[in-house]
This record gives structure tokens, sequence and C-alpha cells, in this order.
């Protein structure tokens, strides 16, 4: 279903991040047919473009980043067709007026700030003082939203100065992701989940995000953040609302984001002993991570695994355990709920554990597993397996899996539709804050020292003990 048609301006639409995945992914809603051909979109930053130089530089992207079968010539002609530039300067007086002339009145306007998080308050400042933003506006902001909570809350008030917590949209991209979504359907569609879904069944809960990659030329940036402010702030930690919160009345924004913020505002600190931070060694696939961020004294983690509580009358002792890194044996992200084992064995061989898991793949190849435990086939007796009842959504939905949107593309068509529950909320980006400086600080305090960890591993060795004294074990990294 098209959406209506609407005017988007990308400040920063010739960065990284819009030629990787913004505008190729708008290509894909257009030649799907859900973006309309009247809709527009604007690239304004501070190059020096006109409206060609900035289609051919979007040309060049697309068929840099969009995979082949989906290139139609012709649908490519049309999308660049849509496309205009303005140069802006974000802290000053040039290029806004010019903008402004070119915003179509009586549609939808939609505000992406693909640029750094210094020049979020400068825009929304001129957006609205110069009258290009009315009050049904909406802006879009990347992350990292904040360093601390200090610095999230002052982009929240430079934000809320101009913008009402309506219009704001503040990108997870893990939440636009197909499988995230299908996480609330298995749970609240289906009667088989939620009765099991509390500690009384469930045993724990592990979430995986790996990198193959390191840090790259990020090395400097990455280096004043670390995993647990790049990755487990945001991305585990909505991953981890999700699965723990209440069932929210409706599918709306503020009752599902209601929910979410109860889950992080019910999370333990961290104890000191159920963390673990690592840094890759020097490999096959390249330097170590000292010498990538250029920094041999750095104490800044690019690993790390912990063992979390929430504190609430449904998940009281059952842990999730939570890990993300890089440099790691695959690229791969997993939530698993590992249910408890049968209380009593009817079988007089002796069995070993079977749990039933359920895992949820965010990447590579999207979908879910539930392992049964079933009888060996076979003339041996009663004894029995785990097999897994597998549903990859390419295969059970087989072509309509290909059209799967990628989850900038599903997040961005939410904007336009103004729909906000796949966004965090002001309050839950400062919670989480509010639960992770503590735990820095507290590590920055001790002087903790970062283990290191061979490239291509699970992680350090101290993240295995992290379960194995739990008598768990991690799931396989694959
Ligand atoms: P980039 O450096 O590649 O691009 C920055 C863009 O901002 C350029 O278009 C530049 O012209 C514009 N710009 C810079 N200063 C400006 C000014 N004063 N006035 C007007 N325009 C100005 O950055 P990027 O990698 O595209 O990242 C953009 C934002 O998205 C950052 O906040 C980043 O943290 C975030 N982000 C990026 C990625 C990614 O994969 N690249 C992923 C997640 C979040």
């Amino acid at each position: 279903i098209p959406v209506e048609p609407f005017d988007l301006v990308i400040f920063g639409g010739t960065g990284d991040l819009a030629r990787r995945k913004i505008l190729p992914g708008l290509y894909r809603r257009l030649a799907d047919g859900q973006m309309p051909p009247e809709a527009r979109i604007i690239g304004a930053a501070r190059s020096d473009l006109d409206d060609d130089g900035f289609r051919e530089l979007v040309r060049e992207a697309l068929y840099e980043y969009q995979r082949e079968e989906d290139l139609d010539s012709e649908q490519v002609e049309t999308f660049l067709g849509l496309l205009f530039y303005v140069t802006v300067d974000a802290k000053g007086d040039a290029g806004w007026e010019d903008l402004k002339k070119l915003m179509n009145p009586d549609r939808v306007h939609a505000f992406y700030f693909s640029v750094a998080p210094s020049l979020f308050g400068p825009i929304a400042e001129r957006l609205k003082d110069r009258g290009i933003a009315d009050d049904e506006a909406r802006i879009v902001v990347e992350k990292p939203f904040g360093h601390d909570l200090e610095s999230a809350k002052a982009l929240n008030a430079s934000l809320a100065q101009h913008f009402n917590e309506k219009q704001i949209y503040r990108i997870d991209h893990y939440l636009g992701k197909e499988t995230v979504q299908n996480l609330m359907a298995v749970r609240f569609g289906n009667m088989l989940f939620e009765p099991l879904w509390n500690s009384q069944y469930v045993d724990h809960i592990q979430i995986t995000v790996a990198e193959t990659v390191g840090v790259g030329g990020r090395g400097e940036y990455y280096d004043r953040s670390g995993a647990m402010r790049d990755m487990v702030q945001n991305h585990l930690l909505q991953l981890l609302c999700l699965i723990a919160m209440e069932p929210p009345s409706r599918y709306d924004p503020d009752a599902v984001r209601d929910e979410k913020l109860k889950v992080i505002r019910a999370l333990d600190t961290v104890r000191p002993d159920d963390l673990v931070r690592g840094q890759y060694l020097a490999g096959p696939s390249g330097p170590s991570y000292l010498e990538d961020v250029g920094n041999p004294n750095s104490l800044t983690e690019c690993f790390i695994a912990m063992r979390l509580a929430v504190s609430n009358w449904r998940w009281a002792g059952t842990p999730f355990y939570l890990r993300t890194g890089k440099r790691l044996k695959a690229r791969t992200s997993e939530i698993a709920i590992v249910f408890k084992d049968a209380p009593h064995s009817i079988f007089d061989v002796p069995q070993g554990r079977h749990s039933n898991v359920l895992s949820i793949r965010l990447q590579p190849n999207e979908g879910m597993e539930m392992s049964v435990t079933i009888k060996e086939p076979g003339p041996g007796g009663m004894r029995l397996i785990d097999v897994p009842l597998d549903m990859s959504f390419a295969e059970a939905l087989g072509e309509q899996a290909s059209d799967i949107p990628d989850a900038y593309e599903r997040l961005i068509m939410d904007v336009i539709r103004g729909n906000q529950t796949l966004f965090m909320r002001g309050d839950e980006v400062e919670a989480a804050w509010a639960w992770t400086d503590p735990v820095i600080a507290d590590w920055e305090s001790r002087g903790h020292v970062p283990s290191p960890y061979d490239q291509g591993s699970s992680g350090p060795d101290d993240a295995l003990m992290l379960l194995h004294r739990d008598g768990r074990r991690w799931r396989d990294i694959r």
C-alpha cells in the first residue's frame, strides 16, 4: 500500500549512511510500489553540488550497495528524478532559504538527521525558526543518541525546544528487523508461548550480537565509545526489552514503549563479577584492537558479556546473558529463550539435559527455530535427541521473503505513516543511559583492564566462565 506523498529531507545526504542504507532503501520502496511517484527526496549537506551532481552520486551508490537483481535501469531513472539537492551549512545561514523554497506545502514533511549529533540542535533550531518545519513535521535522528545520561538529556532538551515528542523518531535499526517484529507476533499472537514466558518455565535467555569485522576506520571514534555504549545501551537493551516486557494493551507506540521503559527500570545494576570485557589480539584478519585504534594503553572494550537480572515478578531468578563483540567467529545476531528441563524423566535410560530452545535469528537468514525433544529413530530403545522445528522465513514464505524490507526502509516508511512504535522515546533512551552510566563508572573507577581474546574465537575465556559457573553454556556462534 503506497504511503501518502511526502518530502523527505536528508541532512547528511552525501554521507556514508545515506549512500549505503537510506537511499538504496528508498529506491527499493519505490521499486516495490510503496513510495508514491510524487514523493521527493532532498539531499542537504555541506558539499557544493547541484541536483544533477547529487543524482550522479546516488546512482553510483545504488550500483555499489544495491543487490544487482533489485536494479532496474528504468526504475533507477525514475528514482533519480525524485531527487533534489541543496547545499546547507547546519551551523550557519547558507542554504536554508533555498531549502524552504524547495519544500512542497500540503504534504508530509520528514527531516532525517544523518549527521553528527552535535548538529542535531543547530538543524532543529533552523528548521523551526525559519518556518521550514511545522508542528506536523517529523524528524528522524540517528545513533549515537548521547554518550551518557547527561549528553542524552542535553540532546533531548535541544530537540524538545523546537519539536514535540510525537514528532521525534529516534532510530534503532535493530527494531526495524522483520524478526524483531515477529518476536512480538509470536509472543502475543499465539496461545502457545505467553503462558510459558516467565521464570517458572524459562531457565535463562541469551542475546548475542557477534561481528567478524574489527573497528576498521572508525578506530578513534570507537575507542571513545566501546561496546557498552555502541551496542548494549541501545541495540541489546532494546531486544531485551521486547523479550522481557509485559503484554502491552495495544500494539500502539506509547503502550509498547511504556512496557519497554518498565523493563529498563527493573534492571539491576551489573555486579563486577557478572561482567566480562575484552579486546581482540592481532590475528589472521588483521592487527590487534590496540593497534587498530592507535592507542596502546586503551582500556576500552570491543567485547562485552554480562549476566543481567530483571527484577520483577515475571523474571525473578531467570538471568539474561548478553554478549557482543568484534572479530568473533561468525557474524550473527541471535536471541535464545532456553526453557527449563522437564521436571521428571519417565524414561529409565540416562538422558542428559533436554531443554526446549526458541531461537530468534536476526542475521544472517532471519528466522526462528524451536528445538524439541524426540525419540532417536531406530531400535536403540527410548533415547532422546533434540531436533529443530525450523522456520526460515526464506523457505516458509518463498517469494514473499525476498521482499522483506531492510530495517532502514521499513522504519522510514513508518516515519511517513506517523507510526512511532519501533522508535525509542526520549524517556526510554534516558533510562537506558541511567542504567549504563554507573556500570561504566564502576569499571573505570576500578581501572578494569579488558581481557585479550583471539580473533575468530567466541571472546575471552572469562566470558565462557560466566555461564559455566551457573551450570550453563553459551550457544555456539555460527
Ligand atoms: P559522514 O561523515 O559520512 O557524513 C556526514 C554528512 O554530514 C555529510 O553529508 C556532510 O556533508 C554532512 N555535514 C557535515 N557537517 C555539516 C554541516 N556543518 N552542515 C551541513 N552538512 C554537514 O557520516 P555518516 O557515516 O553518514 O554518519 C552520519 C550520522 O549517522 C552520524 O551521526 C553517525 O554516527 C550515524 N550513523 C552512521 C552509521 C554508518 O553506518 N555510517 C551507522 C549508524 C549511525
